[in-house]
């Protein structure tokens, strides 16, 4: 039965795969269970709350709160928390433990929660193991030579991209896998000087192209396999192509921003598949790889018997709403952030290396297990609010907090954004539901009106670039140049400028953030329609609005039409 949303009042369902799901996952103390109940919110607000507590792309300068050296952290320097770099925060120098605090029965869960935050000392930006050279990122594992690059592992000089994994010498980007000397190209893999392309796997030497795979030497084509020297989906012999080539200037602002049109234009009327991915069975979503019984989920790789789970590139088992990561992640419920080994986790952020019956916590890693509201701990067991107990002693309270939480409505709910770290304008929630301030205070929920000082000489409108970015000086890495879109400043560095010449590419005329909404824009949306394939009237489930006028086709439809 479809029952309102108790935040925007949209219609969703609780359904009995739901419903068995979150069962299997009853957390139990002192051997009574404490069932998860149905889900208040539908999935784009449960997603949203998940999403404000996790800001990925905000950095901000500030000092160690131990070491009073400067950083480069996630909080702002007005956040009334204590944040220490990495090394000191992963370190032996100061013990979590020692902010423990007694649970007061006497007020509800998150705000006690919020309090603890308030205390404990916070981990300055995400970073796992060593990252050489690479200051300026967040959420990232073995980087070197990086700049402004977020969610990801193994990157070698890449700037200004999200969400990779193996890539090397690329700019601009949003989802690559195994990518060399890409730019502006998103959900790719595989893929070797790709410029403006998406959704294409192993491709080389081609511009604008679209769910094109093994392509190379190709320009402005959609859906082919294994071509050479195509422009818009026509074969062309080796020299028309070079030919063509020899007349396409891309280093003029111009000629890009009409090519982008044209081949979009050009992109409209071309198929495309239900749903973006390969090797899935039963699945329902979209971008997704090697997936078995997977619901709404997308962007998602070795997910089997997941529901709700966006991002989790890693794979996992049974675990239901749960926003990025995964790897022999299972029974998971209501996460943001959480992988490695990581199980039976309700209401985590940032939980990681091997932990179990981890509930209401954040933080918290290494081998640790029965947990309940902690913060920052490292290879503990049976600890509430910091605050270590016998096993006895902490199954008996865990129950009783669980019971409380009943009570006041905080049972089975993610931490509300409220009383998240982070104003709604940092977090990954502004990008996937962009909200105005007036909407985000009237909500209650937080704002942030800090703005980074840009130092430069002077200021250009990008309006007043050269059109031809060879005839950019080189004192442009002195300026500040106004964004186009929202006006915000932002500077070009040495190495980018060098990209741009080596590459024959236009100065981006938008802010790096803007570029990455607009990139975000390019992705299909966490949304499932019901429309029917134009081939064979098949129906399926896309993430293709049936407004809009799009061929969309079946899997059996598609691969006999592309192939
Ligand atoms: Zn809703
Ligand atoms: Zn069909």
């Amino acid at each position: 039965m479809p029952k309102p949303c108790t935040q925007c009042s949209a219609e969703f369902a609780v359904t009995d795969e739901d419903r068995a799901l979150l069962d299997k996952m009853t957390p139990a103390f002192n051997g009574k269970g404490f069932p998860i109940p149905d889900p208040l919110l539908c999935f784009d607000c449960r997603l949203g709350r998940r999403l404000a507590f996790y800001n990925c792309r905000s950095l901000y300068k500030r000092t160690c709160d131990y070491s009073h050296k400067p950083i480069i952290s996630i909080y702002t320097p007005d956040k009334p928390f204590t944040v220490y770099e990495k090394n000191i925060w992963y370190s032996d120098s100061w013990d979590p433990m020692d902010y423990g605090r007694d649970f007061d029965f006497s007020r509800p869960f998150f705000e006690q929660f919020r309090e603890l935050m308030e205390t404990v000392p916070q981990l300055s930006r995400g970073v796992v193991g060593e990252n050489e050279n690479s200051e300026y990122t967040n959420d990232n594992y073995k980087l070197k030579n990086c700049y402004l690059v977020f969610d990801g592992e193994q990157g070698e000089s890449c700037s200004y991209g999200n969400t990779f994994g193996m890539v090397r010498d690329c700019m601009d980007f949003l989802g690559l896998m195994q990518c060399e000397l890409c730019y502006e190209c998103t959900a790719c893999s595989g893929s070797y000087n790709l410029k403006y392309s998406r959704y294409c796997s192993n491709c080389s030497d081609s511009w604008f192209l679209r769910n094109c795979g093994g392509c190379k030497n190709c320009f402005g084509c959609a859906n082919l396999r294994q071509k050479q020297y195509c422009i818009f989906n026509e074969q062309k012999t080796k020299e028309e192509y070079l030919e063509f080539m020899k007349s396409f200037d891309s280093s003029k602002h111009s000629v890009i921003q009409a090519m982008l049109k044209k081949t979009e234009n050009f992109f409209l009327p071309q198929p495309v598949k239900y749903l973006q991915g390969e090797k899935n069975i039963d699945c329902v979503g979209d971008s997704l790889l090697n997936c078995k019984n997977a619901y709404m989920c997308f962007e998602g790789t070795h997910l089997q018997d997941c529901r709700y789970c966006t991002g989790c590139l890693m794979g996992g088992k049974d675990n239901c709403d749960v926003h990025i990561w995964g790897n022999n992640m299972e029974l998971c419920y209501n996460c943001c952030v959480v992988g490695d080994q990581s199980q039976n986790v309700i209401a985590g952020y940032y939980i990681t290396q091997g932990v179990s019956n981890v509930y209401y916590s954040t933080f918290c890693s290494r081998n640790s297990s029965d947990l309940f509201g902690c913060i920052g701990l490292r290879q503990k067991h049976h600890c509430i609010f910091n605050k270590q107990y016998t096993k006895e002693e902490y199954e008996e309270l865990a129950g009783r907090i669980a019971a409380h939480m009943i009570e006041t409505g905080e049972w089975g709910q993610f931490f509300p954004p409220e009383i998240s770290a982070f104003a709604y304008n940092e977090t990954k929630a502004q990008e996937y539901f962009p909200l105005s301030k007036e909407e985000v205070l009237k909500r209650g929920w937080q704002w942030s009106d800090f703005e980074p000082v840009v130092e430069a000489e002077k200021s250009i409108p990008s309006s007043q670039l050269p059109d031809d970015s060879e005839r950019i000086p080189d004192d442009v890495l002195n300026w500040a140049i106004t964004c186009e879109k929202t006006g915000k400043l932002y500077k070009l560095n040495a190495k980018e400028l060098a990209f741009y010449r080596e590459h024959r590419l236009p100065i981006p005329r938008r802010h790096p953030d803007q570029r990455h909404n607009d990139r975000m824009a390019l992705k299909n949306p966490f949304v499932v329609y019901d429309r029917d394939c134009l081939k064979c009237n098949k129906s399926v489930q896309t993430t293709h609005s049936p407004e809009m006028d799009k061929p969309v086709y079946c899997e059996k439809c598609y691969q006999e039409d592309v192939y």
